[in-house]
């Protein structure tokens, strides 16, 4: 019998550029011919019931789309990978398991735990690319250093390069495996409970639909637009980046061809691939700054307990528009404008005086695009305890920021309906209008101008 492989997707849920089923291919060869390669998801309990309803939705609706891209033939389990790969290929009799190499501190420690029992049975693990243009842990500096700021890092990371996306295999034959039904029936029911809208354009063609809508269009003005708020300025690919329906070597190889992007859109939008993999990185050299302070300068700071203030937050009710547009448009949709990701973890962090893992908790149990790296330093940007952190004594101001990336307040009316009877950029000061809280808008619950002084003065305290 011809030999079989597996191919283990996880955060790779797509078929083109995809290194690691060449492999599998490659591996299912002989003399004798062509084999097969099995391709196969594990819902993993554990990581199942860390993800947010949203997630599951995207990934469930994401593994609907993947099947498709694979002929019906995607196999999906569920249970421990430690203990379903070893009991598959001995049913299937494979010589070895292919994947992307996963980068993240608990995907490392598991995928350790899956090759080794994998190697108990006499089963190979193969690890072939990894969800980045450049593999984290790989960009160090001329001292062999890992980079603690972005722009060096950004430099080094373009001068290393990265390959061409990798071309489909020829000739591949994918297994036929029965799939267990309890996992694709845990799957329909987490497609069905979230009410997303774009569930439907989970998908590789979708991506890459979405990629080249946006190639042709708004990336031209990508370096001036990405901050509004109010228009479609953004590629919205982070959902089909972190699940891999597309591979952002895909994106830089079209980027690549200069000539048919004018302006500097872009450079721009290969600089935020960049800070992708950036955190990536850093997460690879410092796992635990997953959920601790990566700089220990603020270890002494003063924070107050999660209260009633914070659930204003969560629910979009502090009484500011933009950052209540902006939490209510993640409740909604499971995405949140990168700009006001940094307003609304600045509100929490600076104006609420609440350590950032409370607010990259709530990120996480409801983002679709959810990722521990981007996520995770993104807020620690923010509340000035990361690498390359902003300083300590920025902190943005709510209404000054609506006023200048939502200009004409369509995008906090789009959100908060009880606004909407406030036309033009008076949505985003109700408070100065007699009828401004005639619908039920609350009041603010904290007078930034005061909290601001309160930061400053813990932050002070703090760094001593
Ligand atoms: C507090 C906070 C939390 C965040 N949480 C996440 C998260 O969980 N998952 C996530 O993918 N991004 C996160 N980001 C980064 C950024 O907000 C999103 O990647 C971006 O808003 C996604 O929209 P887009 O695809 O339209 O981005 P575009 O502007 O079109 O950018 C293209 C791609 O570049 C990458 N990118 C852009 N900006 C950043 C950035 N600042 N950091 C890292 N990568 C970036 C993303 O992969 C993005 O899809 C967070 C940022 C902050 C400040």
């Amino acid at each position: 019998m011809p030999p079989t492989s597996i191919l283990w997707l996880r955060r790779d849920l797509r078929r083109g550029d995809l290194p690691a089923l060449g492999a599998a291919h490659h591996a299912a060869c002989s003399d004798d011919g062509p084999g097969e390669a099995a391709v196969v998801f594990v819902v993993d309990p554990a990581l199942w019931q860390g993800a947010g309803d949203a997630r599951r939705a995207w990934l469930a609706a994401s593994l609907e789309a993947a099947d498709a891209a694979y002929e019906g033939r995607l196999c999906v389990r569920e249970g421990d990978p430690v203990t379903v790969l070893p009991r598959l290929a001995e049913e299937l009799g494979a010589g070895s398991v292919h994947v992307s190499r996963e980068t993240t501190p608990a995907g490392r420690r598991r995928d350790g735990a899956v090759a080794a029992a994998l190697a108990e049975a006499g089963v190979e693990w193969v690890e072939t690319g990894s969800p980045y243009a450049v593999g984290p842990g790989s960009v160090l500096n001329g001292e062999g250093a890992p980079y603690k700021v972005f722009t060096p890092f950004a430099r080094a990371w373009r001068d290393h390069g990265w390959p061409a996306p990798a071309p489909e295999p020829e000739g591949l034959r994918l297994a036929q495996v029965r799939s267990d039904r309890s996992a694709v029936q845990r799957l329909q029911q987490a497609r069905d409970a979230a009410d997303l809208p774009d569930l439907s354009e989970a998908g590789e063609a979708a991506a890459l639909r979405r990629w080249a809508d946006f190639r042709d269009g708004a990336l031209a003005r990508y370096g001036t637009d990405r901050d509004r708020a109010d228009l479609d300025g953004v590629s919205r690919l982070s959902p089909y980046l972190k699940i891999g329906a597309v591979h952002p070597r895909t994106l830089l190889a079209d980027l690549a061809d200069g000539r048919r992007h004018p302006g500097d859109g872009a450079e721009r939008f290969a600089t935020e691939l960049a800070w992708r993999e950036f955190y990536a990185d850093v997460l690879w050299h410092h796992p635990t700054s997953a959920w601790h302070d990566l700089r220990g300068s603020l270890s002494g700071m003063d924070y107050d307990d999660v209260g009633d203030a914070v659930e204003a937050w969560r629910q979009g009710r502090t009484g500011y528009p933009v950052v209540d547009a902006a939490m209510r448009q993640l409740l909604r949709e499971g995405w949140m404008h990168n700009r006001m990701r940094m307003v609304t973890a600045s509100f929490l962090t600076k104006d609420l005086h609440v350590w950032w893992p409370v607010g990259a908790r709530h990120f996480l149990d409801h983002l679709v695009d959810g990722d521990i790296a981007s996520n995770n330093h993104g807020w620690q940007w923010v509340a000035g305890t990361g690498t390359d952190a902003s300083p300590y004594f920025r902190v943005f101001n709510p209404v000054t920021q609506g006023l200048r990336f939502d200009p004409h307040g369509d995008y906090v009316r789009r959100y908060v309906p009880e606004l909407a009877h406030l036309p033009g950029k008076a949505a985003h000061e109700p408070w100065k209008h007699a009828d401004g809280h005639a619908h039920g808008y609350p009041e603010r619950i904290v007078d930034h101008a005061e909290e601001r002084r309160e930061a400053l003065r813990r932050h002070d305290a703090a760094r001593g």
